[in-house]
């Protein structure tokens, strides 16, 4: 199994070389919103997953990279601190190359000491948070027996304390659901109190778990952008320009990339830094020959991966 995949071209990292620590979909949380689809391992429990073989695939790709990154992330299909092994994976990272480290989490265990001392030698840490009030919080982000919004505040609030990198966090809007004024001005305050270096604001616009989990529009989002204030800046990609850039479209690749999670034409161009019609043209061509299925979300085409009949 390949734990690394990219580098792709990222809204908030730049060119990001993937690190996958957790097998799907292990997560403290069951998102409504959640691309990567339901939680079948809903868990508070850490424990080390492929650690060795993480960092040995880790080490490999630095002999001889292929490309360069901006950053090294640490992610996964589900939540990547829930492996016990994800400090000893950064140590590593960071004596073989010093691109710095980014982790994307949900921010749900940073309530335990161990995890906060495990992410401090990353260089950015890129936490999620929803919702603000506890019914909010339990209708969108359905977490693990044992989990609540106060432990998860109290966490990062701790973390912001204790850590030296840089923190941005991630608030996912949902229509109807966290966009009322009582939840904007609640948000705004725990905001306020735990302080992170950036908010950056998203929204559905990919496939996700529950229907009724909709996006806002581009209006609605700057409104809220410009009423949270403290820089916000919005993610969420309504229209996706390509961007000419290096990176070689190979069909394992797209492959790869399409068995973490659905994505357009458009976002695999944009990922990949290629022309919109090559991506195309690959995409027909993987189609027709069934490795990869298109269904239709919003409109829009979705590209998944299928698994290789042989
Ligand atoms: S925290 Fe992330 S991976 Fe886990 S369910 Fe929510 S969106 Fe999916």
């Amino acid at each position: 199994m390949t734990h690394l995949f990219g580098p792709v071209n990222s809204r908030r990292l730049g060119l990001s070389l993937g690190v996958d620590l957790i097998p799907p979909k292990t997560c403290t949380f069951d998102c409504i919103y959640c691309e990567v689809g339901r939680t079948t391992h809903l868990t508070l429990e850490r424990r080390p997953f492929a650690v060795e073989a993480i960092i040995r695939e880790i080490r490999e790709y630095f002999q001889n990279p292929p490309a360069t990154s901006d950053y090294i992330t640490l992610a996964g299909s589900g939540e990547p601190t829930l492996n016990a092994g994800i400090g000893e994976i950064i140590t590593a990272v960071k004596d073989i190359t010093t691109i710095p480290v980014a982790v994307l989490t949900n921010g749900t265990l940073l309530y335990q000491s161990e995890v906060r001392q495990e992410l401090a030698c990353a260089d950015v840490v890129l936490p999620s948070l929803d919702a603000v009030s506890e019914e909010t919080f339990r209708r969108i982000n359905r977490p693990a027996p044992g989990l609540t919004l106060e432990m998860v505040l109290a966490g990062l609030k701790a973390f912001r304390k204790e850590y030296r990198g840089q923190m941005w966090l991630e608030v996912m809007l949902l229509k109807g659901i966290n966009d009322t004024d009582a939840e904007l001005a609640a948000l705004k305050r725990e905001i306020a109190a735990i302080a992170p270096d950036k908010v950056q604001l998203n929204t559905a616009v990919r496939p996700v778990v529950e229907n009724y989990a909709r996006a806002l529009n581009r209006r609605e989002m700057e409104a809220i952008a410009a009423y949270l204030g403290q820089g916000a800046e919005i993610i969420a990609s309504f229209d996706r320009p390509h961007r000419a850039a290096a990176a070689a479209a190979k069909d394992r690749v797209v492959i790869d990339m399409l068995s973490r999670r659905p994505m357009t034409a458009r976002d695999l161009a944009e990922a990949l830094g290629l022309p919109l019609p090559q991506v195309q043209k690959r995409l027909h061509r993987l189609q027709a020959a069934g490795r990869v299925s298109r269904n239709l979300y919003e409109h829009q085409g979705f590209y998944r991966s299928e698994p290789k009949a042989e």
